[in-house]
Order: structure tokens, then C-alpha cells, then sequence
């Protein structure tokens, strides 16, 4: 089985220094990706910058921006995509070619949209399984249910990132998922533990 997992940040450039960013460590789609490869998978995982060393036994590709996290996961064939990645939504609409100097003024920056990496996959004609992540603050139901039937997805993992103790940056969470007939309840537990929970899940719906 092949198996393609993002995981971390992804990186904007506004000039040659300076760069729009989230708090992602990508211990989650690390720690999916060694549970993917303990149960046997190829594993290609296409990793933003973060502070992890690469996992043994599966293929590393390092990128820094949205576009080149899809460009990446497009030359790939796969039967299941697990897309753990926090992408950033926009870029600016150019990176500057040169250091912006900074002046008295204030700065503004357009930004724009960038592409949906997840519901490029899921639309694909030979599509794979497509599991999502939904990290919310409110509604979280809701919003998840939404996302899932949004971007075709075959599974959801919410992810309640209002909660102080688990989620982003953290060695532990907590996951609810869904998937088009049913949900469950993956509590809080260390990362590593819950991506092979998350994984089993996956297998078991997968082969359904
Ligand atoms: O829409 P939202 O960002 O909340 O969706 C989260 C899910 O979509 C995650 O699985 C994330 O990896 C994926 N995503 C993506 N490309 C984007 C935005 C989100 O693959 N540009």
C-alpha cells in the first residue's frame, strides 16, 4: 500500500528574510507516518520546515511553501492521502525580490489565496482515500462535518485546538473522527500513540 502523508507548516515568502508561518511542529504527521510504515506501507512523507529528524524506512520530501507541497504530492501515486499539513491559507501575491526596508510607514501586504492541497487530491479522476484533519475552536462538529463533505473526504480527524494541554506544538491530543457513516472518540493521549490509533482506523475503513 502506498501512503502519502504532508506534515508541518508551510512557509510564504514576503521577501528574501522574511516569511508568513504557523505554530505547526509536525509531530502529528510524523508520528502518522511511522504508524503507517510499522504496519508495513511504502511511505512518502512531504514535510514543511520543522525541528524533527526524518523518520527511518520512509521517503522524506522537504518543502517550504504550499505550492511546492502540492507540486510534490501531485507527482506521487498513492492509495491513501493523509493530509496533516498546516497549510497556509494565503501568500503574499508577490515575494519581493529584495529585503524590504523599513521606513516610517506602515506595510501592507496583499495576500492571496493559496491552493487547497487536500481538495486538489480529493478531486482527482483515480482518486485515494483522502483523510483530512479539522483543527477548530468552535463548532467544532459542525465545521468538521462540514470540511469532510466540502472536500470529499473519506475521513475526518477534528482536532479541538482551543484546548490548552493538547494540539498544536503539543506531545499529546486528543481526536474525534468521522467518517461518512459514523464517528469515534480517540482521547487524549501521546501523539505517537494516537497516530497508531488514528492509522488502525484508517485500515479498517480503507478496506471496507
Ligand atoms: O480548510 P482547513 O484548512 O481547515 O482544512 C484542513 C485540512 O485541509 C487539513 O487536512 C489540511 O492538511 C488540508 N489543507 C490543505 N491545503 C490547504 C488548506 C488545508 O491540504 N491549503
Amino acid at each position: 500500500m502506498k501512503v502519502v502523508i504532508t506534515a508541518g507548516p508551510t512557509r510564504e515568502a514576503i521577501d528574501p528574510v522574511r516569511y508568513i508561518s504557523n505554530h505547526s511542529s509536525g509531530k502529528m504527521g510524523y508520528a502518522v507516518a511511522q504508524a503507517a510504515r510499522d504496519s508495513g506501507a511504502e511511505v512518502t512523507l512531504i514535510s514543511g520546515p520543522v525541528a524533527l529528524d526524518e523518520p527511518t524506512g520512509v521517503t522524506v520530501i522537504q518543502v517550504e511553501s504550499a505550492e511546492q507541497m502540492l507540486e510534490a504530492v501531485l507527482s506521487q501515486t498513492m492509495d491513501v492521502f493523509v493530509g496533516v499539513a498546516a497549510v497556509s491559507d494565503y501568500r503574499p501575491a508577490q515575494a519581493l525580490p529584495q529585503k524590504h526596508k523599513k521606513s516610517d510607514s506602515s506595510w501592507s501586504i496583499e495576500l492571496i489565496k493559496n491552493p487547497d492541497v487536500l481538495a486538489t487530491v480529493s478531486a482527482l479522476k483515480n482518486r485515494p482515500f483522502c483523510v483530512g484533519f479539522a483543527a477548530e475552536t468552535e463548532n467544532h462538529r459542525e465545521h468538521a462535518l462540514a470540511k469532510m463533505q466540502r472536500k470529499n473526504l473519506d475521513l475526518i480527524a477534528l482536532n479541538d485546538v482551543s484546548a490548552s494541554d493538547i494540539g498544536f506544538d503539543h506531545t499529546y491530543n486528543a481526536l474525534q473522527i468521522f467518517w461518512p457513516e459514523g464517528e469515534k472518540s480517540l482521547p487524549r493521549q501521546p501523539k505517537t500513540e494516537l497516530a497508531q490509533a488514528l492509522w488502525c482506523e484508517i485500515l479498517e475503513r480503507f478496506s471496507v
